[in-house]
């Protein structure tokens, strides 16, 4: 790594730090990794995902943090990984040169320096303390003024340089084994749903919709597991696609789904779930083995609005109330009604 690129990285560094504080982004390997991106302006769509995502939520949430880092910034830092270690290897053989030449260029030094390697031949042998390692290097460096760094530091910085990259690739593998999908019909899971809520618990002004697919038993029963499965998969893909304006699906049950909308009300929680309502509607899935199209899927929605004080279960709840009134007044509605 040349002085220069040295000297960016830092600089990024400050800039990603203050930015990490203001929008309270746990400091973890894997923020460092998506802000220090973000700041380098390096992948033009990681940037307006991030911009997009801090417009909808005000904030970046772990949630989303996570799913950019893994969409945008994880199979780059992969390859990036090698690179780094390549260029401090690099960078290590390169200073410890430039140090040698420059300290060579001081007469006696050669003397001193033979005799202070035999010091630390010694000190290797009998083992040596970080303290008089350094003492020893400030001896060592002593007259040569540009020189600020021991070969024997940059072998201990390789070595926590290596150690940090370890626990960064650790980090990466557990982040891609903690999946945030759903399988099936690729949307966000349970997990990730309780997390982002617990989030939204904490910044408030949000809703939530629950929605239940009607009589879906019965499709199983008629038509086979499969083909509900594939009914699932359409109507997800349907929800998938309504959610345009910063709403997350998440799969949290067998056949429901709940939908998180940050910053917006009950009325306008409302009208999304009523578009998704109509949108299922019009779902239709084909049977291959004999033909039969179905095309009377339907739904019914819960819709609750945060209220200050609301718990997790308080709020789950209410929106669940509703979903059992819509199915009680004879399911494919939206409860609570049209205000
Ligand atoms: P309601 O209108 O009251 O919601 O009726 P329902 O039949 O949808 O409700 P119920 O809770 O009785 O049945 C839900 C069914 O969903 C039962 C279960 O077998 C089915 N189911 C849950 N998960 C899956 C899945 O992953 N694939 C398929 N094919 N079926 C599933
Ligand atoms: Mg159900
Ligand atoms: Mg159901």
């Amino acid at each position: 790594m040349s002085k220069e690129t040295f000297t960016q990285a830092t600089a990024y560094l400050k800039q990603a730090v203050p930015l990490m504080i203001k929008y309270q982004i746990p400091t973890t390997p894997t923020n460092y990794a998506l802000w220090y991106t973000y700041v380098a302006q390096t992948d033009p769509q990681l940037n307006a995902a991030v911009d997009q995502t801090l417009q909808t939520e005000g904030t970046c949430s772990p949630l989303s943090s996570e799913l950019l880092y893994q969409q945008h910034v994880a199979a780059q830092t992969e390859r990036n990984v090698e690179n780094m270690k390549q260029s401090l290897e690099a960078m290590v053989s390169e200073l410890g040169a430039s140090m040698h030449d420059t300290l060579s260029d001081t007469g006696d030094f050669q003397t001193m320096l033979d005799k202070s390697f035999g010091r630390l031949q010694k000190f290797d042998d009998e083992g040596m303390s970080i303290e008089e390692t350094i003492s020893l290097v400030r001896e060592l460096v002593q007259g040569a003024s540009n020189i600020s760094q021991s070969t024997r530091q940059f072998h201990t910085r390789l070595t926590d340089a290596e150690k940090e990259i370890s626990d960064l690739r650790g980090q990466l593998e557990k982040s891609r084994s903690e999946a945030y999908h759903d399988a099936l019909t690729g949307l966000m899971n349970r997990r990730a749903f309780d997390q982002e809520l617990h989030h939204l618990l904490q910044l408030g002004s949000f809703s939530l919709i629950i929605l239940d697919i009607d009589r879906f038993k019965s499709i199983n029963d008629e038509f086979g597991h499969i083909f509900g499965d594939q009914v699932l998969k359409a109507i997800a893909r349907r929800v998938r696609d309504g959610c345009k304006n910063g709403e997350k699906s998440f799969r949290i049950g067998g056949e429901e789904i709940a939908l998180l909308l940050p910053g917006r009300n009950l009325a306008v929680a409302r009208q999304v779930a009523e578009a998704l309502r109509r949108a299922i509607e019009k779902v239709t899935v084909m049977d291959r083995k004999n033909g039969r199209r179905l095309n009377t899927i339907t739904a019914s929605f819960g819709v609750a609005e945060f209220a200050p004080g609301d718990s997790y279960e308080m709020l789950m709840r209410r929106a669940d109330e509703q979903l059992y009134k819509a199915k009680e007044l004879g399911r494919n509605r939206v409860m609570p009604m049209s205000l």
